[in-house]
């Protein structure tokens, strides 16, 4: 029988997430009164504040707090599979790997941040975390996070999802959580763009505005954001630290790393670990971002530095943004819909270490299909953006007879987007 599911015991799982902040420098958050570096004081009635530390450490190794572990060995180490299956559908000499964050209990790689979040919080003495959530995976993975530590949980959830994703919904009050449409009535600036624009679908620019005023006016209430920020990449590199290790047990290892791209957590987490190794001058392997054509930050977006949301409250960040007045189209790939992206991701499109692309959101779900009928996961359409960039690679080398090894990291599965599958097969999805 030929080698399909890498597997590592519970004690192989990593001790340590790996912050690149040690290895690449990235330009501060800045206050916008004052254009000046954040004080990381004026973070506190927001953030936790070990997220805050987190946020600006240049450590390069910081341990995980055995409770998070604990939790994190619910599900991992998760697999790492060879799609044989793929390969030969494709008809490629290239060996593709995936890494496939689908086993947690909300469905994908958000709980990896999601659950040290909440660990810190409690620890700190927080009652209610507020957060938003766009296609829902975060929120759930949050409401999820926040039940373990009995922590009370509110999501503001962009208000197109809201209706096209009530499964989602669901899940979020499944674990405890109350989770209201954004635009909501529960916040000024809720009512102030619900006034503005009665018709509105909702951004995540908006929820976000939501989310930080809540925690801001509540005193016993912290916000906590799934993606973007550098403490959410560190504790997403549990993913490519066990990578690295599950490749160990094989021949192989990855000339290329893909990962969708919508703040850029799942990419960071499967490659900062190899991105390390290129910086030290070991390794030269290649990363490609791959966001949507709808929404394409890396790829058409100005390295600069914007606001995370809408009302323009939170810090400014150093990254590619389409402004953050951006509302992108209503693709299925919700997750994806994001005006920014993270800053490490950033600097290292903006320092040529890792490369980006983008797709249209009809030859995605071709890919997805194709994915779905060979190795039969049922990719999340977010994951899907990383397969399609999977495939090309693995033509690509079936025209040259190249025996490139690829990995991509399947961010989550699908179970929650069975409507964008319909809307997919009756011939409805559009590319905008
Ligand atoms: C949220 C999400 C994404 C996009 O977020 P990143 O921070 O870029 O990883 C991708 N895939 C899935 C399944 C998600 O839930």
């Amino acid at each position: 029988m030929e080698h399909t599911k890498i597997l590592l015991d519970e004690n192989e799982m990593p001790k340590q997430w790996y912050n690149i902040l040690a290895d690449l420098s990235v330009e501060p958050p800045l206050n916008p009164a004052t254009n000046e570096p954040m004080n990381p004081k004026d973070l506190e009635p927001i953030f936790a504040k070990e997220l805050i530390k987190q946020e600006a450490s240049t450590k390069r190794y910081i341990d995980i707090p055995e409770e998070i572990r604990e939790i994190y060995s619910l599900w991992r180490p998760s697999p790492l599979y060879r799609a044989h299956r793929l390969e030969k559908a494709l008809g490629t000499p290239a060996k593709i790997y995936y890494k496939n964050e689908s086993v947690s209990p909300a469905g994908s790689h958000k709980p990896n941040t999601a659950v040290a979040q909440a660990y810190y919080n409690m620890k700190e003495g927080t009652e209610r975390i507020t957060t938003e959530t766009g296609a829902g995976q975060w929120g759930s993975a949050l409401s999820l996070s926040c039940n373990y530590f009995g922590i009370e949980c509110k999501v503001y959830m962009v208000s197109s999802s809201f209706y096209q994703k009530p499964y989602r919904k669901s899940l979020i009050n499944l674990w405890g959580a109350n989770v209201v449409p954004s635009p909501s009535p529960d916040t000024q600036f809720g009512r102030k763009i619900r006034e503005m624009y009665p018709d509105t679908s909702g951004s995540l620019g908006i929820a976000i505005s939501e989310a930080v005023e809540d925690a801001a006016l509540n005193d016993n209430t912290k916000y906590a954001l799934g993606s973007v920020l550098n403490h959410t990449c560190l504790h997403q590199t549990v993913v490519g630290l066990e990578t690295q290790k599950q490749f160990a047990k094989t021949e192989d290892y990855p000339d290329i790393i893909i990962g969708c791209c919508g703040g850029g957590s799942n990419l960071a987490g499967a490659s900062l670990p190899y991105i390390r190794d290129n910086i030290a001058g070991k390794t030269n392997t290649r990363v490609i971002a791959v966001e949507p054509s709808a929404c394409p930050t890396l790829t058409s977006g100005d390295f600069k530095y914007d606001f995370g949301d809408m009302a323009k409250m939170t810090p400014l960040l150093k990254m590619f943004t389409l402004g953050s007045e951006f509302i992108p189209p209503a693709i299925h790939a919700g997750g994806l819909r994001y005006h920014g992206a993270s800053p490490i991701i950033s600097k290292l499109v903006a320092d040529g270490l890792m490369e980006a692309t983008a797709y249209h959101q009809v030859e995605v779900f071709d890919a997805s299909v194709t994915f779905a009928r060979s190795e039969g996961i049922a990719p999340a359409p977010e994951s899907a953006h990383a397969i399609k960039c999977t495939i090309d690679e693995a033509m690509k080398c079936k025209q040259t007879g190249e025996e490139k090894t690829i990995f991509f990291n399947l961010s989550g599965h699908g179970h929650f987007d069975m409507g964008s599958y319909d809307k997919y097969f009756s011939g409805d999805l559009s590319n905008e």
